[in-house]
């Protein structure tokens, strides 16, 4: 009896506690608790086996998290403009080709505005390279702020950026362009130095009609905003096919 009752508390409980501990760590569960045998045993070192186990199952799920983490941000830094924090072209086009695709196919409207900042030189050649990036953060931020979230703004490149409006059409297009070149030329800024600055930007807008390419709404776009600029700046100006 004695003997029966040594072998069921040394030897079959730890190996069902045993069988029970592995089944919860293959389900994840790394809460359970691995009691410590103070035998030194075929049991005890089956416990001291699952102890380890289970602390590397933890430093593998921690890797793991890690690895995550890190794919995360490198896509965001990936996709995002270093200086003003916006999309990137890269990152824009990859979206705005999406974006096409489904208006088309499903017969949607979108436009595409494209915008560059007036005079900018002359920002950078009085007030330096500093005080340009400022304003071109600042350029970024009172557009984005006005931008409803389907809406995607993307540096373009230097001082010019582009947005893309799903569910717009031209009139949309141009009603967003008008509010945007509007608050901008309200604003002003106030750079590192001190000083508060004023900039105005031209605007080019483009709607997407039939199969055209991205590409195609995008020089649209490009072309109505160098006739902004001939026209004097500070201006919008609408796509002609
Ligand atoms: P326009 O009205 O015709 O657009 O005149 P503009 O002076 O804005 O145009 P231009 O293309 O001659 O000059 C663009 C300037 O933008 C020149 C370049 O140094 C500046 N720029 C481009 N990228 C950056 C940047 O990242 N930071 C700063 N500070 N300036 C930049
Ligand atoms: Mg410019
Ligand atoms: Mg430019």
């Amino acid at each position: 009896m004695l003997l029966m009752h040594l072998i069921r508390k040394r030897v079959v409980r730890p190996l069902v506690d045993a069988k029970n501990l592995v089944v919860s760590l293959a389900e994840g569960n790394l809460d359970a608790n691995i009691p410590r045998s103070r035998h030194a045993d075929e049991v005890g070192g089956m416990m001291r086996a699952l102890q380890v186990l289970r602390a590397r199952i933890m430093e593998r799920n921690s890797l793991a998290r890690e690895r995550e983490e890190l794919i995360t941000q490198l896509q965001a830094s990936s996709n995002t403009d270093f200086l003003t924090g916006v999309w990137n072209r890269r990152a824009f086009y990859t979206h705005a080709q999406q974006q096409m695709a489904v208006a088309q196919r499903y017969q949607r409207d979108l436009a595409i505005v494209m915008f560059d900042i007036d005079w900018f030189k002359r920002i950078n050649d009085e007030y330096g390279h500093l005080a340009g990036d400022e304003i071109l953060r600042g350029v970024a931020q009172t557009v984005q702020q006005l931008l409803r979230k389907v809406d995607v703004l993307a540096r373009y490149g230097g001082e010019e950026f582009i947005v893309l409006l799903p569910e717009s059409d031209l009139q949309n297009g141009m009603a967003v362009a008008q509010k945007l070149r509007e608050a901008l030329e309200q604003k002003s800024f106030v750079v590192d130095g001190g000083q508060e600055l004023r900039v105005t930007a031209s605007f080019g807008v483009a709607a997407s009609v039939g199969q055209q390419a991205l590409e195609q709404l995008i020089k649209l776009a490009d072309e109505a905003l160098y006739t902004a600029k001939d026209q004097g700046r500070n201006r919008v100006e609408m796509a002609v096919e």
